[in-house]
């Protein structure tokens, strides 16, 4: 039978989450959901058929696995105020808030207690997301399965063994979303400089980020063998691939990447 997994906060992440067991076959009977407002829980309830409720500790009773959803900046005192209910049970907890160490949560909620941190990204929406994951000592072979099983079912998921590195996974995956979307914003404008108009240079930025990656996914060969593929001597491609290069394109994004770890570092 499944195992009864229970959201505490049913926001955007947690309900792309959910989206994607049930379209994967987890049973949605097996899944509940709660948030502060019956109007949060209507239309998932309505598209998903899983169970909503309004009280979190009615909905955590039964259930095998917490996933801890609402904003970092409640959690201590959501999860203080769960710490009783969860001391009886002692589910697995899956927290997917950034910048929480495990050592908090756990504390939190009254110590003791398997719990795994997940940093997903938005792609999960759309079933393509990246996610890294890292368990606390509490955690055993099963209940990592079990993790591996939930968020493989939005994407692909990255087990880390120290929690120091769920930052690295921050800059890799978590935040890099935005790294896409602001080099389209920046070839559809030059592709505007260029004489196309806004909506063609959109699509064919966006089609060809999809399939660069798509064929990277595929491919036995490494991104740098499949870049000289594409690279006639003296030709175009060459011509702005160096540009990229001397204008110093992997050292802005080695810089991005240490600030988004950094700043993940700091708040947690
Ligand atoms: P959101 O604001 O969309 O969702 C939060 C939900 O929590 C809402 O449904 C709200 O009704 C509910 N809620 C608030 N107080 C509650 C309470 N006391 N009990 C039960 N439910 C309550 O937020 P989000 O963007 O989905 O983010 C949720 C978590 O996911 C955050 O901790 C965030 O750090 C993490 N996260 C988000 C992203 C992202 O890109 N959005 C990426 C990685 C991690």
């Amino acid at each position: 039978m499944a195992s009864n997994v229970t959201f505490i906060g049913a926001g955007n992440m947690a309900g792309a989450i959910m989206a994607g067991m049930v379209q994967s076959g987890y049973p949605a009977a097996s899944i509940t959901a709660t948030a502060t407002r019956e109007s949060t829980l209507q239309p998932l309830h309505e598209k998903l058929g899983i169970n909503t409720s309004t009280d979190n500790l009615a909905a955590i009773a039964v259930a095998d696995v917490v996933v801890l959803s609402v904003k970092p900046q409640i959690m201590r005192q959501v999860c203080e105020s769960l710490r009783d209910t969860i001391q009886g049970s002692r589910p697995l907890i899956i927290s997917i808030a950034a910048g929480l160490s495990a050592e908090s949560l756990e504390h939190w909620l009254g110590g003791d207690l398997p719990v795994i941190r997940c940093m997903p990204n938005t792609p999960s929406l759309v079933g393509a997301g990246a996610c890294g994951l890292f368990a606390n000592a509490n955690v055993n072979g099963t209940q990592r399965e079990l993790a591996t099983q939930l968020m493989e079912s939005v994407g692909i998921a990255a087990w880390v063994e120290e929690e120091s590195l769920i930052d690295a996974v921050t800059a890799v995956s978590g935040s890099a979303p935005a790294y896409f979307f602001l080099m389209f914003e920046a070839m559809e404008e030059a592709g505007v400089k260029l004489g196309l108009d806004a909506e063609t240079a959109r699509r064919l930025a966006m089609q060809t980020a999809l399939g660069a990656a798509t064929m990277a996914l595929h491919s036995d060969k490494s991104p740098a063998d499949l870049k000289r593929n594409v690279m006639s001597p003296g030709g175009t491609t060459e011509r702005a691939v160096a540009h990229l290069e001397q204008a110093g394109l992997r050292d802005t994004l080695d810089g991005a990447m240490q600030a988004c770890a950094n700043r993940a570092r700091e708040m947690s």
